[in-house]
C-alpha cells in the first residue's frame, strides 16, 4: 500500500476540526450525505477543501478515509490487494473498500491525478446501485447508507490530458471553492496562527494584491494555507519580511522576476 500518500481513518469521537463556513456548503454536504449522493469539490489548493471534509465527517460522526491521489495511484490502491504477511497471502482492504465496509466517508483528493482504471471502480459506486465490485476476491459490496464518496480537483492546473471526463463528473453533485472573503479569511488566519486579528487583516490585504498577479506570471494565487504559515512564523517572532519571503514568495515561483514582483508588492505593504 506504499502508493497511498495519506489514508487515515479518523476517530469520530475526536473534537470537531475547526472550519469556518463561507456559504451554504455545510448544508449542501449534509443533504448530499443524507440523499446518498457523491460530491465533487472544485477549487485551488489550500482553500479549505480538506479541512471542510474532515469537519463534516466529524460532524456526521463517520470515519474518514483520505487518499491524496497521484499519477501512480491505481484502482488496487483504493480497493485492496493480496499481500504476503507472515508467510501467508492475505487480502488487505484498501481505503475505499474500508469506507464501504465500515460506512465511512472516502475522500479522494486531486482525483484527476489518478490512473484511468480508478474511474472503473468509481462509476458503479456513483450511480444508484452504489456497488463496489472486488474482482480479486469475487465480492460485490453494496455500499451502506452511511457511505459517502467525496472527490476534489483543482481546475486551475488542469491540462487536456488530465481533466475529469464528463461521464465521470456528471455523476457528482458539485460545488466550487475559492479563497474565503477577506473577513472570513482574517478569522481563519487569526484562529489558526494565534496572530492578532488586525495583523492578519494586513496579511489578507496583501494576499489580495498578490492574487491579482495570478495569470500574469503566476500559475496559482497565494493560498489561505500559506497565509496561515506566514502568520504562524510572524507570531513566533520572525521578522515580517523574512516570514513573507519564506511563505508568500518562495513557494509561489522559482522565476527571479516573478519573485521580485511579489517582493515589491510585499514591501509596499509593510
Ligand atoms: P485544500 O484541501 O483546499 O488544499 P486545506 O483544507 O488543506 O486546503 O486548507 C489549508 C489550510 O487553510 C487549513 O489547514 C486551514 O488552516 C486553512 N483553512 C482554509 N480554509 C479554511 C476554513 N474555511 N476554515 C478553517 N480553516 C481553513
Amino acid at each position: 500500500m506504499s502508493h497511498i500518500a495519506t489514508a487515515s481513518a479518523q476517530d469520530f469521537e475526536q473534537e470537531l476540526p475547526y472550519y469556518e463556513p463561507v456559504g451554504n456548503e455545510c448544508a449542501l454536504f449534509e443533504q448530499a450525505y443524507q440523499q446518498r449522493l457523491p460530491l465533487l469539490l472544485k477549487g485551488p489548493t489550500g482553500c479549505g477543501k480538506t479541512r471542510f471534509v474532515s469537519h463534516m465527517a466529524a460532524k456526521l460522526g463517520r470515519p474518514l478515509f483520505t487518499v491524496s491521489c497521484h499519477d501512480d495511484l491505481t484502482a488496487a490502491d483504493l480497493t485492496g490487494r493480496y499481500l504476503l504477511q507472515g508467510g501467508e497471502t492475505r487480502w488487505v482492504d484498501g481505503p475505499l473498500t474500508r469506507a464501504v465496509r465500515e460506512g465511512g466517508i472516502c475522500y479522494l483528493d486531486e482525483v484527476v491525478e489518478a490512473r484511468k482504471d480508478v474511474t472503473v471502480v468509481l462509476h458503479p459506486l456513483t450511480d444508484d446501485r452504489r456497488l463496489l465490485p472486488l474482482e480479486r476476491t469475487g465480492e460485490l459490496l453494496e455500499a451502506p447508507d452511511d457511505f459517502m464518496l467525496v472527490v476534489s480537483y483543482n481546475p486551475g492546473y488542469q491540462h487536456i490530458l488530465k481533466s475529469l471526463k464528463p461521464s465521470t463528473r456528471q455523476r457528482f453533485v458539485a460545488m466550487s471553492f475559492d479563497f474565503p472573503p477577506p473577513k472570513v479569511e482574517c478569522e481563519i488566519v487569526a484562529r489558526e496562527s494565534g496572530l492578532a486579528y488586525d495583523r492578519c487583516a494586513a496579511l489578507v490585504n496583501l494576499a489580495a494584491s498578490l492574487r491579482a498577479m495570478k495569470g500574469q506570471d503566476l500559475e496559482e494565487g497565494v493560498s489561505t494555507r500559506l497565509l496561515v504559515y506566514c502568520a504562524t512564523l510572524i507570531n513566533a517572532g520572525m521578522p515580517i519580511l523574512d516570514a513573507a519571503c519564506a511563505t508568500l514568495v518562495e513557494p509561489l515561483s522559482d522565476d527571479q522576476d516573478v519573485q521580485q514582483g511579489l517582493l515589491e508588492a510585499i514591501k509596499a505593504t509593510f
